[in-house]
């Protein structure tokens, strides 16, 4: 009877689902090798300030989804609510400015904390995925991102992908469209949600994607971004489709798509699953020019994205994608008695040494109990050692899958030729 309870949003990883997450990791990681970048682990706590400067004070993830906290030397941090802050502040504090450009990242595993309604499906600590290329203003650096990410999910095997995409324009011509956006919520200030009428005076690209059914329908007939930006961020976004045509990743374009973050600037981009009406997003992301500098470090333009790692395993398990399960054992050593036990604990020892996975009885159970627990673990090869084999030194090695035995000597290396033969 369980009395204590995991927090709310929480989840553990369960020791016979644990292969699932090492397979998503180990395909990620070799994704990230071969375009070259290098993992990255910043610290789960950070100070508070670093989220108000760059994900923005007006934000829903400041405003209402970041855990913070007073420690006791009276200071307010925060559990990291996104991923990039903390890279990104690392970057500037670690001088890798100075290092050879680009400099190309990626976080795994990265615990990630927002208090959201958990009854949505969304948890309160989930793991993300992430990358961060800086240096590069490139439209190229854009598209070598998205594709990480779309390689990533194509390699889950999710074949039905699409790219979301949008410019949010730059600090030059994002004025424009902010006044453009005003102008057009002004006239239906009235009709809007509560939560949209701050927005409206202190973050009026947020307008654009409330979940309120009543600002949604008013959000649709909005000015778009793209009839307002610059001439730098149209000919940076005709770029980037360009590249995404070359690597046959199909986008499209969406004026409605501009992300929580305030740091964004130029591209913004989401994968989504399925096409037409249920779409689901996977995974988001984009540029961030000011940032760098934003935290103290020199000017130098961003691209990157987070992704689910939570979300990425479900969508696996929901398409029947199955993940190989490692075998554990390939020998399960069992005894008769105490002085065969003796033996076979030394064999497990020598044997593990030869670098093999092996275990033997460690409950004190029958040999008829530790075949079936043998048979229900799934171990590879078993061998049952007595008085007898002891006595001839001799043991029958039995492959569990297909019953064939032979006798095998009690020697270490004979067991381990035997079995990896
Ligand atoms: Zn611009
Ligand atoms: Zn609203």
């Amino acid at each position: 009877m369980a009395i204590y309870k995991a927090p709310k949003g929480t989840k553990d990883v369960l020791p016979l689902e644990s292969y699932k997450w090492h397979s998503l990791e180990g395909m990620i990681r070799d994704i990230a090798a071969k375009y070259g970048f290098l993992e990255i682990r910043t610290p789960v706590i950070e100070h508070t300030e670093l989220f108000l400067r760059s994900v923005g004070e007006t934000t829903d993830v400041v405003q209402k989804e970041m855990y913070t906290f007073t420690d006791k030397g009276d200071r307010s941090i925060t559990l990291k609510p996104e991923g990039t802050a903390g890279a990104i502040r690392m970057f500037v504090e670690n001088g890798i400015y100075s290092e050879a450009q680009p400099t190309k990242i990626f976080y795994l595993n990265c615990p990630v904390f927002r208090y959201e309604r958990p009854q949505a499906g969304r948890l309160r600590e989930h793991h993300q995925f992430g990358v961060e290329l800086i240096g590069s203003s490139d439209a190229s650096a854009d598209a070598e991102v998205i594709a990480i990410a779309t390689e990533i999910y194509r390699t889950i095997g999710l074949k039905e992908l699409a790219v979301k995409l949008n410019s949010i324009g730059c600090p030059k011509c994002r004025g424009r469209y902010q006044d453009a956006l005003k102008e057009y919520f002004g006239k239906h200030l009235d009709e809007l949600c509560e939560t949209c009428q701050t927005r409206y005076q202190t973050n009026p690209l947020r307008l654009l994607d409330c979940k309120v059914d009543t600002c949604k329908e008013i959000a649709k007939d909005a000015p778009h971004t793209m009839d307002y930006i610059c001439d730098e961020c149209k000919a940076h976004m005709d770029e980037l489709q360009e590249y995404l045509r070359i690597m046959g990743i199909s986008y499209e374009l969406d004026p409605m798509l501009v992300r929580g973050l305030d740091y964004y600037t130029k591209t913004v981009f989401e994968i989504v699953s399925g096409m037409g009406g249920a779409q689901g997003t996977l995974c988001g992301g984009g540029r961030y020019d000011g940032l760098v500098k934003e935290l103290g470090g020199p000017q130098m333009p961003a691209v990157g994205f987070g992704m689910g790692m939570e979300r990425a395993l479900l969508l696996m398990e929901q398409r029947g994608i199955e993940i190989d399960k490692p075998l554990r054992y390939e020998l399960m050593l069992l005894s008769m008695d105490q002085s065969s036990k003796m033996k076979a604990f030394e064999l497990c020892c020598s044997l593990r040494q030869l670098g093999m996975k092996v275990d033997c009885d460690h409950m004190g159970r029958s040999v008829k109990a530790q075949m079936k627990y043998a048979d229900k673990i799934e171990a590879e090869y078993t061998m049952v050692i007595g008085q007898s084999e002891l006595e001839q030194n001799a043991a029958k090695l039995k492959n569990m899958n297909n019953g064939d035995e032979a006798e095998v000597a009690l020697d270490p290396q004979k067991i381990y030729g035997r079995i990896r033969a």
